[in-house]
């Protein structure tokens, strides 16, 4: 008996997910090229061969650097197309951030100690990713990391920060940053609510006039900048801001160590203590989903949103990192109140966080969606048919999925 074994052509590389690999792949391959190069002469030849702008020249240089430090995160993900050196380089930011207190001699030591701990706690993670990494998700992990080897350290590092303000340039936009990451993060979201706001404002007044009276309304940054120019001006406005701090509880009353902000990630006990100290209300979510009962209107309860805010942590769109706080609350399952022939229900059991661009994709039926498990899974089939999935990776998320099955009674 005979066989013949078909001879099957190389398939060209086709859908987003095997293109998107192949892409990341050649980044990698960059990055082992500086790698080889001793440290003092990988920045130059990040320029010379990434020229288009210095951040990028940097974000190479600075992955060549970790990988050329942490050798085992490297080879982990250096042939399987899940990351880019944009995630290096958030490893490397994220871990080097940490060396603002200690002195130039100690340095080389404690960052080893970091790396272990990466090792340790995200690379096993990053070894069995099939799909390309979430950015916030990696940023997550890597701070879990440090927070658990190193509380101490970031908690000095959350109080250097704290008196900071850096104004940096990226081509035409300005970034400013005011003290630590979460008083920044709170700036930014405060400024985009009343920027959303003025605009509805605007929009509504518009309305009211003939039509040839209609002028364009300014686009957000516009009117982002007028506000600050406000602010800083002699006509001081004020600003709301408002943030969530998600963190455990022992006693249901008040909050245990390390804390998480959608937008910035975890902060360290102390700092978490101080924002505790400073709230307004502090409430108890519960984890589990069906203790949150559906509500009759079709807007999410406040308690509801805060509770998607604290399981979503972002946008739930594939590869999207808009944080959950700025993202609006969608009915996974339409709400009768916006289609009649829908019966999804008002509950965060049928609840998710999108941000604006993607939550109109899937109002407009070009991206659809459905969630096998109460919205901690999200399918996502996209107009080429492919299908995606994305998990929540917020703290509520986490902590849920750690909670035994059948809890044993005290
Ligand atoms: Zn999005």
């Amino acid at each position: 008996m005979t066989t013949t074994t078909p001879t099957t052509p190389a398939a060209p590389v086709t859908g987003v997910d095997a293109i998107q690999r192949h892409l990341n792949m050649g980044e990698m391959v960059l990055v082992a090229h500086l790698m080889s190069l001793p440290g003092d002469a990988r920045m130059s030849a990040a320029t010379a061969l990434r020229g288009r702008s210095r951040a990028d020249a940097v974000r190479f240089a600075h992955s060549a650097d970790l990988a050329a430090r942490n050798i085992e995160l490297f080879a982990a993900v250096v042939g399987s197309g899940v990351v880019t050196a944009e995630h290096l380089d958030l490893v490397w930011g994220r871990l080097n951030r940490q060396m603002v207190t200690v002195p130039l001699a100690r340095q080389e030591e404690i960052l080893g100690h970091l790396d272990a701990a990466v090792n340790t706690h995200v690379t096993p993670w990053l070894r069995a990713a099939t799909a390309p990494v979430s950015l916030t998700e990696l940023r997550d992990r890597v701070d879990e990391a440090i927070l658990d080897i190193a509380p101490g350290l970031a908690a000095e590092t959350a109080v250097a920060e704290e008196d900071s303000a850096t104004l940096r340039r990226r081509g035409n936009t300005f970034i400013f940053t005011a003290g630590c990451e979460t008083t920044s993060a709170a700036i930014d979201a405060g400024l985009e609510k009343k920027v959303r706001d003025l605009l509805a404002g605007l929009r509504r007044e518009r309305l009211l006039l003939p039509e040839e009276e209609q002028t364009s309304l300014p686009t957000p940054s516009q009117l982002k900048a007028q506000i600050l120019m406000e602010l800083l001006g002699n006509t001081p406005e004020t600003m709301t801001i408002r943030v969530n701090l998600f963190r455990a509880t022992r006693d249901g009353i008040h909050g245990t160590g390390a804390g998480y902000v959608a937008g910035v990630g975890w902060v360290d006990a102390r700092t978490a203590d101080r924002f505790e100290g400073a709230a307004t209300t502090v409430k108890e979510i519960p984890l589990d989903p069906a203790e949150h009962p559906e509500s009759d209107g079709y807007p999410f309860l406040l308690q509801d949103r805060n509770y998607l805010e604290g399981r979503d942590a972002t946008c739930r769109f594939p590869q999207c990192t808009v944080p959950a706080n700025l993202c609006e609350n969608d009915h996974i399952v339409n709400s009768p109140a916006t289609d009649p022939t829908s019966d999804g229900p008002t509950s965060v059991r049928n609840g998710q966080k999108l941000c604006r661009p993607h939550h109109r994709l899937k109002t407009a039926g070009t991206w659809t969606c459905s969630t096998p498990d109460d919205g901690f899974t999200i399918h996502w089939t996209g107009p080429d048919g492919r299908s995606y999935t994305t998990h929540a990776t917020g703290p509520l998320a986490r902590a849920w999925h750690d909670t035994p099955d059948d809890p044993e009674p005290d």
